[in-house]
């Protein structure tokens, strides 16, 4: 129980401090990948306007398939950072590999730990040595306890800037990409200090679903969603199916924002 310690995750590197946490709504929004400098550039734009907090994109994709497209790495950075530059909104992406510490760790304000990464000990030890906010998302079939010792990990190391990021699991349901655990995200807000964020994106793999179990999420207490956002979600080169339009984004943020007053 570290809930005596409780401080906000504060990020600095935007034209606004950010801070995560209770009382907060933060909404994390961008397409799946990082596809292209023109389309990055475009979707980063609409979402500071619209009123986004931080800016997601895929540089290293974890994809079930070697053949599907696995991101511009290094090359894609370079559009997140003129995305930054451009809209002063501070970047969240995944890091697959301890690698790639040293060329995200410099340039990225979040770095994302994914779903298929949250026990890989050793990327989460070296994420300990940062002091830089952590993004985890739970396993693809993590328990509760499993996800806090893994976040455990990294808050030992000495990195206290741990947000955690309910993203379904696997059950016997098939409908739907996971099944989302809202109960999780009432229970980690009693066991926890950890901000809890929700991404309904992944959490059901489909477009139409994403409003509505966002709504649930902001409604039993998390403190915030990381959404996938694409101009155009047909043509996108991963998870389209689960991709807001801009337009769907919108009334995403108007229905979101109506229930955080609320709550
Ligand atoms: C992602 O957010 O880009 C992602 C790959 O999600 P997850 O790790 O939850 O599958
Ligand atoms: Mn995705």
């Amino acid at each position: 129980d570290r809930k005596g310690s409780y401080t906000h995750i504060k990020i600095d590197s935007g034209a606004e401090p950010l801070l995560i946490g209770e009382g907060y709504c933060t909404i994390i929004a961008g397409p799946c990948a990082v596809e292209s400098e023109e389309g990055y550039l475009q979707i980063a734009r609409f979402l500071q306007e619209a009123g986004a907090h931080a800016l997601r994109g895929g540089l290293f994709k974890p994809r079930t398939s070697p053949y599907s497209f696995k991101g511009l790495g290094r090359e894609g950075l370079e559009i997140m950072l003129e995305a930054r530059r451009i809209t002063g909104l501070p970047l969240v992406t995944e890091i697959m590999d301890v690698r790639d510490l040293e060329l995200l760790g410099d340039n990225i304000d979040i770095l994302q730990v994914g779903s298929r990464n949250m026990q890989n000990y050793s990327l989460l030890e070296e994420l300990g040595k940062l002091h830089k906010p952590i993004l985890l998302k739970r396993g693809l079939s993590a328990t509760i306890e499993e996800w806090l010792l893994a976040a455990e990990y990294v808050l030992d190391g000495g990195n206290p800037h741990v947000i955690l990021c309910e993203r379904g699991i696997r059950t016997f349901e098939s409908y739907l990409r996971n099944t989302v655990d809202i109960g999780a995200v009432a229970l980690l807000k009693e066991l926890s200090h950890l901000p809890v964020i929700v991404d309904p994106s992944h959490a059901t793999g489909k477009w139409k679903m994403v409003t509505p179990v966002a709504r649930a999420a902001i409604a039993a207490g998390a403190d915030g969603l990381m959404v996938e956002v694409h101009p155009d979600p047909d043509r996108a080169l991963s998870d389209g199916k689960q991709s807001l339009t801009p337009e769907n984004f919108l009334k995403m943020y108007e229905q979101v924002s109506r229930i955080s007053r609320l709550v």
